[in-house]
């Protein structure tokens, strides 16, 4: 089921996807992702360059940093006392999530530790990265009701609840 199915609105899609920097060549991720399309849910020039594609077809894709996780911006790096981390030694190179008071989750990577402050950068990883993408569609069908209403994929597809 769903060989001949092409990737539009409102189908589930599978990628397996490998991702280069595109300025030193270096191999960043090799994955799989689902998602369905035209919910604003993929980078959206990713989005665009997959519309129309079916299973077995390949496309690269480079999209620009700001078509990507845009620039890398100096004013998301903040410097904490070490005490905000309760306790805990905070590890270089690590993602840890803060709540703000509206109780919303923002990832941060720890970048540095000096003496009592730490140096956290709240930019996406891979802001100001030139990105290709290496995609390659394994899966399309139609998304269930219950998907689209909760805007994203479940992995068998039925009404296994996982929020
Ligand atoms: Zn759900």
């Amino acid at each position: 089921m769903g060989e001949h199915q092409k990737v539009e609105k409102n189908k589930v899609v599978k990628i397996k996807y490998e991702l280069y920097d595109t300025q030193t060549g270096e191999k960043l991720e090799e994955s799989e992702y689902a998602y369905i399309h035209g919910t604003g849910a993929m980078l959206p020039g990713l989005e665009k360059a997959l519309e129309g594609l079916k299973v077995g077809d390949e496309k690269e894709v480079e999209l620009e940093a700001k078509e990507a996780y845009g620039e890398y911006k100096e004013e998301l790096v903040d410097r904490v006392p070490l005490e905000a981390f309760g306790g805990q030694t905070p590890q270089k190179d690590t993602v840890y999530y803060a709540q703000t008071p509206e109780g919303e989750v923002l990832p941060f990577t720890v970048k540095d530790i000096q003496g009592n402050e730490v140096v956290i950068d709240f930019n996406h990883p891979l802001a100001g990265k030139n990105l290709k993408f290496k995609v390659k569609v394994v899966e399309v069908r139609d998304a269930t009701p219950e998907e689209l209403e909760h805007g994203h994929v479940h992995e068998d597809g039925h009404g296994h609840h996982h929020h």
